[in-house]
C-alpha cells in the first residue's frame, strides 16, 4: 500500500483481509511521489506505478479530497495544499471558507472524493468513491482531519468532524472506494 500513513494502513487491512498487506514504511521508501496528475484517479496510476517500478510488489495506491460545486471542483487534487505547500488543516479549510463567503454564499454541495488504484504490472485496477454532503462556513467539531469540520451531512445533522470516527469510517469516500476495489480484486 503506497501510504506512510499507519491508519490508512489499518483501514485497508480491515477491509482486505485476505490480503498481506505493508506500508513504505516497511519498505523504508521515504523518497516523494510528485502528484502531477490533474484527476485523483491520475495520481493513484502515478503513485501506484512508481512503487510498482521500484519494488516489483503488486501495489494499491489511493488519492482523495475534497470537491466544492460553487468552487468549480476545488480544491479537488489540490486539497493537501490549498493554501500553500506547508499549509495546515486550519488553513487549507479557512481558504474554502473565505472563497465561499467572497461570491456570497453561505453553503455549496461538496463531495469528498478517493480513487484507488491496484497495479501489478500487467493489470490495472481504477475504482473511485465518494460521499456527498454541503460545505458549511462555521466550523464544528474535532474528530478526523483535513476538512472535516466545515463537511456537513444533512442525514446526520452533524459534520464528519461532530460524527465518532466509527461512523464517519463506514460511509466515508475511502471506505466506498475500498468496498469497490474489494469486489473488483475477487
Ligand atoms: P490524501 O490523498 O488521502 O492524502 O488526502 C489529500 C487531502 O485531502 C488531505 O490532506 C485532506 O486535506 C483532504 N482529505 C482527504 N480525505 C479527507 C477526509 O476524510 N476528511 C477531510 N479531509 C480529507
Amino acid at each position: 500500500l503506497a501510504t506512510h500513513n499507519l491508519n490508512k494502513l489499518k483501514e485497508f487491512k480491515d477491509m482486505l483481509e485476505d490480503i498481506e498487506l505493508i506500508s513504505l514504511k516497511d519498505l523504508s521508501f521515504n523518497d516523494e511521489i510528485k502528484e502531477t496528475g490533474s484527476t485523483f484517479s491520475e495520481n493513484s496510476y502515478i503513485k501506484a506505478k512508481t512503487i510498482y517500478d521500484i519494488f516489483k510488489i503488486p501495489t494499491i495506491a489511493d488519492d482523495s479530497g475534497l470537491v466544492v460545486e460553487a468552487l468549480g471542483g476545488e480544491p479537488g487534487v489540490r486539497s493537501h495544499r490549498y493554501a500553500g505547500d506547508d499549509a495546515k488543516d486550519s488553513e487549507n479549510t479557512d481558504k474554502v471558507i473565505d472563497k465561499l463567503k467572497s461570491i456570497g454564499l453561505s453553503t455549496s454541495k461538496a463531495s469528498f472524493v478517493c480513487s484507488l488504484t491496484y497495479f501489478d504490472g500487467e493489470r490495472t485496477i481504477s475504482v473511485s468513491g465518494q460521499v456527498d454532503g454541503r460545505i458549511i462556513l462555521d466550523k464544528r467539531g474535532y474528530n478526523g482531519f483535513g476538512y472535516d469540520p466545515i463537511f456537513y451531512l444533512d442525514e446526520y445533522g452533524k459534520t464528519f468532524a461532530e460524527l465518532p470516527l466509527s461512523i464517519k469510517d463506514s460511509i466515508s469516500h475511502r471506505h466506498n472506494a475500498l468496498v469497490k476495489l474489494k469486489e473488483a480484486l475477487k
